[in-house]
């Protein structure tokens, strides 16, 4: 998958995208990432990226010119993009869904605004979709492209060694993840949950659906709304909720 980002602090791409899964991926081969440094795309001996705003008030705002040059530019060394995504806190939610749509895409360009954002030319004419990374307001869409591409790269096939992983994770199918422990078994005194121990895979497997099942009612009920639950969980859900139901009646008497 091809990954293009445009930014005026290239730098910050260097850490994230030598290390991990992320670098592994990325030296695979498996992505094709290019990072752009917005400056190249201007035409005057400063390298002028960003202009007051129109109509007054504080702050400076990317100028349309380069980006709509550094994105012409990627599309003729790279191809036409599928999608050229504007980091924004106007934009749509960004979600494990999006990630999987996303992964679907064999070219991806995104855009990093700073300051007060971009010119409005850019989201109407360059970008085809703007996406948020949750309800706060960073100093710029360098993290956020980050976040994308990680949350992006670790769905393509090949990048996470145990696929299953991948498929186990909170929100994949609409569920929190459930406890995990490893060794030593116990440590300072604590102990890890017997059945784990035990060596009865069903009863560990029923156990984790139920944690998940539990974790997810306790701390994201909103999720199971749309949660894909298989007949299993679906009939360990009852119990739970019959159980819960229980605990609030006691605590009502
Ligand atoms: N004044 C703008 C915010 C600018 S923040 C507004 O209120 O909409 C500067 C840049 O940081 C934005 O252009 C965007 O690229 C990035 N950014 C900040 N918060 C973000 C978020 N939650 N999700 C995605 N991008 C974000």
């Amino acid at each position: 998958m091809k990954f293009d980002i445009v930014t005026i602090f290239p730098r910050m791409f260097e850490g994230p995208t030598r290390e991990g899964i992320l670098g592994r991926a990325i030296e695979r081969r498996l992505v094709d990432l290019c990072v752009h440094d917005l400056r190249e795309y201007t035409d005057d001996r400063h390298r002028t990226v960003d202009d007051v705003a129109y109509g007054g008030g504080p702050g400076m705002v990317l100028k349309p010119a380069p980006l709509f040059r550094a994105v012409d530019a990627s599309r003729e060394a790279r191809g036409i993009p599928d999608a050229v995504i504007l980091t924004s806190p106007q934009g749509r939610r960004f979600s494990q869904a999006e990630a999987g749509r996303l992964s679907g895409l064999g070219h991806v360009v995104l855009l990093c605004g700073r300051y007060e954002g971009v010119d409005e030319r850019v989201r109407d004419h360059v970008a085809t979709e703007e996406l948020s990374i949750g309800d706060y307001v960073l100093t710029g869409g360098e993290l956020p492209a980050l976040v994308v591409l990680d949350a992006v790269v670790r769905l393509l096939p090949g990048v996470v060694g145990d696929e299953q992983s991948v498929e186990q994770d909170s929100f994949t199918r609409g569920l929190l993840d459930y406890p995990q422990y490893t060794r030593p078994a116990e440590f300072r005194g604590i102990a890890v949950p017997a059945v784990l121990l035990s060596g009865h895979h069903a009863e560990v497997r029923r156990w984790r659906k139920r944690q998940a099942l539990e974790r997810t009612i306790g701390r994201r009920p909103d999720l199971l709304a749309t949660a894909q639950l298989d007949d299993e969980e679906r009939a360990i859900l009852r119990e739970v909720q019959a159980a819960r139901q229980e605990e609030s009646d006691d605590g009502r008497d």
